[in-house]
């Protein structure tokens, strides 16, 4: 800790808070995620700081070093200037076309990279984007991310104990290995356990674009319960003043409708298809 000087808090998450740290030595600006050092135990925090390590991409917010008091674990990551893309929806009410294609190309390459080595993210949505100083955007939260190798079968034990826990009420109708975010989720996942694919990320950047494209997600409804129950009926309506070109309804209709396209087809197939198009 002595090595920074903490300015203002950048975020706040569901373990903790994203603060802007400059550098003492070299005056360089840092994001760095502060999180309860008990919250290691729960075993997500060790596979998050592991995934991020080891993923190095310009799409991907890179990680500098991790730190350690008696009570905190830091994360100390690259500073993306521009914040979270969902502040930009929000402000913008709804991107353009070229922009948004911009940005989901980007993160696309990302999962793809991802994917590639076994890890799904699992919680694809604007407020995980981030813009750096150059404009371009960069995927970050790997709280939820999955290494889909089978040593981490303990990880998704303890993250399904957690989920069970967190919502009893709505046990019964949701997998006990629920993570990520009610309105970004693939069916699958609610469906029934079904084994995690990296179809899943896909399902959520279709979810992505929609929402950049019109400034509201397709899937909403008054509670997290009720949402859910949304994604599983998989009905959604373009509003007709969001002008939604085609092209960029067939980008989201494939991954958000053909569940078994995505389930079958490799992601990177996809992808590049979507994209290419
Ligand atoms: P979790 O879902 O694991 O609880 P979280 O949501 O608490 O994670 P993040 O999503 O990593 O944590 O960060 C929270 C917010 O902090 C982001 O939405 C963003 O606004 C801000 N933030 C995070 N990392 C950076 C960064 N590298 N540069 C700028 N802002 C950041
Ligand atoms: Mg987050």
């Amino acid at each position: 800790t002595e090595s920074y000087r903490f300015e203002h808090v950048l975020g706040r998450g569901a373990f903790g808070e994203v603060v802007l740290g400059v550098d003492l030595h070299s005056d360089r600006q840092y994001a760095i995620k502060k999180l309860a050092t008990a919250s290691l135990r729960q075993g997500n925090l060790k596979a998050e700081i592991h995934i991020l390590k080891e993923m190095r991409h310009p799409n991907i917010i890179s990680l500098r070093e991790v730190f350690a008091t008696e009570e905190y674990v830091y994360l100390v990551m690259e500073y993306a200037k521009g914040g979270a893309l969902l502040d930009v929806v929000v402000r913008e009410g709804k991107l353009s076309e070229s922009f948004a294609a911009a940005c989901c190309m980007q993160i696309a390459d990302a999962l793809q990279f991802m994917h590639a080595r076994g890890i799904v993210h699992r919680d694809v949505k604007p407020e995980n984007v981030l813009i750096d100083s150059t404009g371009h955007v960069k995927l970050c939260d790997f709280g939820s991310a999955l290494d889909l190798q089978p040593v981490m079968t303990s990880v998704l034990t303890a993250i399904a104990e957690q989920a069970v826990k967190k919502d009893a009420k709505h046990k019964k109708n949701r997998c006990a290995s629920f993570v990520g975010t009610a309105e970004y989720v693939a069916p699958e996942i609610l469906e029934g356990c079904a084994e995690t694919t990296t179809a899943v990320d896909l399902w959520s950047i279709g979810v992505m674009t929609f929402q950049l494209l019109t400034g509201r997600v397709p899937f909403k409804d008054k509670t997290e319960y009720l949402t859910m129950q949304a994604v599983l009926k998989g009905k959604y309506v373009y509003p007709p003043e969001a002008n939604v070109s085609s092209a960029a309804k067939d980008f989201i209709d494939k991954p958000v409708s053909y569940t078994h396209l995505r389930a079958h087809e490799t992601e990177a197939d996809l992808v590049c298809r979507l994209l290419l198009e």
